[in-house]
């Protein structure tokens, strides 16, 4: 028997999870708390922490091709 117990708590009649579960192996399956992903121990899923800061992945801006309007 695992002590679940620890990866969530209830308040006001709600249950909180504190932790990460796994969506290939179900709700039962909690993910590792790594410091920057979640790590399943089961099945090796992996889920990376998002950080606060911004610039990671929005500050890359994409490029769009413009459209090119033939002009003969
Ligand atoms: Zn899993």
């Amino acid at each position: 028997m695992t002590d679940a117990s620890k990866y969530y708590k209830i308040e006001e009649n709600k249950l909180i999870r504190t932790h990460r579960t796994c969506p290939k192996c179900g709700t039962g399956f909690f993910l590792g708390d790594h410091y920057d992903r979640y790590v399943c121990g089961f099945c090796r899923y992996t889920v990376f922490k998002r950080k606060g800061k911004k610039g990671t992945t929005g500050g890359a801006r994409r490029r769009t091709p413009r459209k090119r309007t033939k002009s003969n």
